[in-house]
C-alpha cells in the first residue's frame, strides 16, 4: 500500500470524526437517527485514522495495520453508501399545509414549537416563521437576528422574516404589529396561525398574542405554544408527538449561542418539558398547544 494511499485514508478518517462530532447539528436535522448514524460513522473513520497512522509514521508497519485499515475504509464507504436510508425526506402532501410562526423574540419559536415547526416540514408542510424584534435588550441584536434566521432555516423555514420593533416594548407598537401581521396573513394564507400564549408573564409575549388574536380574526386556526415564561394557567389541550424531532429542536436552540447561558436553553430542560407533555399527551415526547381555534381541515396529519 503506497505512503500516498495511507495518507488519503488517514485524512478520510480524521474528517469522519470532525463531520459526526457531536455538536454537528446537520446530521440531526437530516437523518432519522442521527446518533446511530454518528456512532457508526465516527467509529469507521476513527479505526481508519488509528490503522492508516502508524503506517504512515512508520512505513514498513503497513504490512501488519494496512488490512486493518482497508477492512475500516471499506466500513466507512458502506456508512455513506448507506446513509440515505435514514434520511429524512419532506414528505409529498396532496394539501400541504401552511405555517405561521409568530414570536416576539429570535429564540422564542425554537423553544416553544420548534419540533412541531420541523416535523410540519417534514411533513410536506410549508412554514413561514415572523420574529418581531431582534431582542436587543436580552443580547446583541445583530448577533441575535442572524441566529433567529439561521434557527428557522434549521427548523426547514421557507421563509423569515425578523422585524425591528422594539425589544420589551412591543405593547407600544400593538396597532402597528397588527398592520404587519394582516399582511403577513394575506399574503401566505395560513393554514394555521402559531404564536404566544395569552397565559405568559413577559409582556413582549402578551402583545404579540393580542396582535395576532387581532391581526388573524378571520383565520379557522390559531394555536398558542408554551414558552420558558408561561403562567401556571397554560393549559396545553392538543398535543404534537415530536419523539422523532426532540434533537432538532434542542439543536435549534442551540443555534441561539447568544442567549446559551440562560437557564431555560438547556437540552435537559427541553427534554423535561417534552417529556411532561408527552405524559399529559400519552405520547413518548410532546409540545403541548392551547386552541384558540381549530378548523379539522387547517391541521391535517402531524
Ligand atoms: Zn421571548
Amino acid at each position: 500500500m503506497t505512503l500516498a494511499v495511507l495518507a488519503v485514508a488517514l485524512g478520510l478518517g480524521s474528517a469522519a470524526l470532525v463531520v459526526t462530532r457531536p455538536s454537528a447539528r446537520w446530521i440531526t436535522r437530516n437523518y432519522r437517527h442521527p446518533d446511530r448514524l454518528r456512532a457508526a460513522v465516527a467509529g469507521a473513520g476513527g479505526a481508519l485514522a488509528v490503522f492508516a497512522l502508524p503506517c504512515v509514521i512508520t512505513p514498513s508497519r503497513s504490512e501488519v495495520c494496512g488490512p486493518f485499515a482497508v477492512v475500516a475504509a471499506v466500513g466507512l464507504l458502506g456508512c455513506v453508501a448507506l446513509s440515505p436510508i435514514w434520511q429524512r425526506r419532506a414528505a409529498v402532501s396532496l394539501h400541504p399545509r401552511r405555517v405561521l410562526a409568530i414570536g416576539a423574540h429570535p429564540d422564542d419559536l425554537e423553544l416553544a414549537c420548534g419540533a412541531t415547526l420541523a416535523k410540519l416540514v417534514d411533513n410536506g408542510g410549508e412554514v413561514c416563521t415572523i420574529v418581531m424584534s431582534g431582542g436587543g435588550s436580552g443580547g446583541e441584536a445583530r448577533r441575535r437576528v442572524e441566529e433567529a434566521r439561521r434557527g428557522s432555516t434549521y427548523l426547514g423555514a421557507a421563509r423569515t422574516k425578523v422585524l425591528d420593533f422594539c425589544d420589551t416594548q412591543l405593547d407600544i407598537h400593538e396597532n402597528e404589529m397588527v398592520k404587519v401581521l394582516e399582511r403577513a396573513i394575506r399574503e401566505f394564507r395560513p393554514d394555521i396561525v402559531m404564536t404566544h400564549s395569552a397565559n405568559d408573564y413577559h409582556q413582549d409575549h402578551s402583545a404579540v398574542h393580542r396582535a395576532t388574536m387581532r391581526a388573524a380574526r378571520r383565520e379557522p386556526t390559531i394555536l398558542c405554544y408554551e414558552s420558558p415564561s408561561a403562567t401556571p394557567w397554560f393549559s396545553p389541550v392538543f398535543f404534537v408527538d415530536i419523539s422523532r424531532h426532540i434533537d432538532v429542536k434542542t439543536h435549534a436552540i442551540q443555534v441561539h449561542e447568544d442567549q446559551r447561558k440562560k437557564p431555560y436553553m438547556s437540552p435537559a430542560r427541553t427534554r423535561g418539558i417534552a417529556v411532561f407533555r408527552g405524559d399529559q399527551a400519552r405520547a413518548g415526547l410532546a409540545e403541548g398547544f392551547e386552541v384558540v381555534r381549530m378548523g379539522a381541515a387547517s391541521v391535517g396529519d402531524l
